[in-house]
């Protein structure tokens, strides 16, 4: 006879996780976590590669949060160091500062503004709209078509295959706009990295009796030869539910990993290439960790149609899409939604962390 959990979670990246761990170690539930991949930690899984250096196999992850409860909550699982993430973008063959900031435009018109000149420079030239209604309109209405064309517009072709007018402003939104020198690629209050890595933070998220881990699964090979009372789900919402209103659109990604006979490779985690190359950033992990080693490993991020779903598309007929799995899901009493395929959201790690603290939290004995 199999034994009977009280949850079958589907997916072991921040949503599944951490569902799992405060049900476990709260609530006292019994838990089969199922992941389809052989590795625990999502998308945020890391690894020590052939030289030995700890990269992120699927792309550059950063951790940063609002979110007093989250910040406290994941330094329960292992120490944080305390990097501040910064970023460099190639434009007109200079290395700037993106957010875009006072050194961003004095480096790039080879001016002299002061703050109050930059806003009176952005004042004139950024293009006066009625309502911003899309990620163009987000940049532009700010910094005006130059800066838009230089930084913006041929960066986010890449990265999603449409042009920032096609896009939700919560796009764009995501990287301010500064008057000042202040080059932190987040304002958010916490930030930092795992000292020993983000897998090692999970193998400890994980790490409770009452919790049956299963990787190399997918849920639905499982279904009908294990018992449970309900279900957290944190896969993709349209193969939950066999693509009945279509496949919903999703962004992936390739990544080239390079190791260089050379202790650092570039000056910074993460430099950007809105114009040049097929591929949109080069990242470089050493500089998140700290870890000394006389090699360094870069990788190269190649957005592509088709592959792993990353991505939802965050626009407009995609998310009317979504809204279809939406009005199935919530006539379902036993099966919660939760992360960013299962809710078909842009989050960062620790908006995935928040939403299943908050589930759990409203769950009770
Ligand atoms: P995921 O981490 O995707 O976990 C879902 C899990 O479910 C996966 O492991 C998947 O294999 C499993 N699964 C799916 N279907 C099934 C099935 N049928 N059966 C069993 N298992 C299944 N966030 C930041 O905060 N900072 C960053 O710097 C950052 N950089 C990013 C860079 C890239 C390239 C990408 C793609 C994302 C980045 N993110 C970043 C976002 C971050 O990855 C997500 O917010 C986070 O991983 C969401 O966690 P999740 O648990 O919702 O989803
Ligand atoms: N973006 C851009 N140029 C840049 C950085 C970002 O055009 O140099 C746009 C692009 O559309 C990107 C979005 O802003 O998808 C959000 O950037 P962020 O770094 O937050 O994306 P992430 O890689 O974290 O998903």
């Amino acid at each position: 006879m199999p034994e009977k959990y009280d949850f079958l979670i589907v997916g072991a990246g921040f949503a599944g996780a951490v569902s799992a761990e405060r049900l476990a170690s709260q609530l006292n539930k019994k838990v089969l976590l199922v992941e389809k991949r052989n590795h625990i930690g999502g998308n945020s899984y890391d690894y020590y590669d052939d030289a030995g250096i700890l990269v992120h196999k699927y792309g550059a992850h950063c951790f940063h949060t609002n979110y007093d409860d989250v910040w406290d909550y994941v330094r329960n699982f292992g120490e944080f160091n305390n990097y501040v993430h910064r970023v460099r973008t190639y434009v007109d063959g200079k290395k700037l500062p993106i957010p875009i900031n006072l050194t961003t435009v004095n480096s790039l018109l080879d001016k002299n503004f002061s703050e109050a000149e930059l806003k009176e420079y952005f004042e004139s030239v950024r293009v006066k709209l009625p309502k911003i209604s899309n990620s163009r309109d987000v940049v532009v209405s700010v910094v005006g078509e130059y800066f838009y064309e230089k930084f913006f517009k041929n960066y986010t072709f890449k990265q999603w295959g449409v042009y920032p007018d096609e896009l939700s402003p919560e796009v764009t939104s995501r990287i301010p706009i500064r008057y000042d020198t202040n080059d932190r690629y987040f304002g958010d209050k916490h930030q930092g990295m795992p000292k020993e890595g983000f897998s090692k933070l999970f193998e400890r998220i994980l790490d409770h009796r009452n919790i049956t881990l299963a990787t190399d699964t997918d849920y639905k090979d499982v279904l009908e030869s294990v018992k449970f009372d309900r279900i957290i789900y944190t896969g993709p919402v349209d193969y939950f539910f066999d693509n009945i209103y279509g496949k919903l659109p999703y962004r992936s990604q390739s990544f080239e990993f390079e190791t260089h006979d050379t202790e650092y490779f570039q000056e910074v985690a993460v430099v950007n290439y809105p114009n040049d190359h097929r591929y949109t950033k080069i990242t470089e992990s050493k500089h998140f960790t700290y870890q000394k080693h006389s090699q360094t490993t870069i990788v190269k991020e190649y957005p592509e149609a088709l592959g792993e779903p990353y991505y939802p598309m965050p626009m407009e007929s995609a998310k009317k899409q979504y809204e279809l799995y939406a009005k199935e899901a919530e006539k379902l009493k036993t099966v919660y939604f939760a992360g960013r395929l299962a809710q078909y959201r842009y989050y960062n790690m620790d908006q995935a962390i928040k939403c299943a603290l908050d589930l759990i939290g409203t769950m009770g004995d």
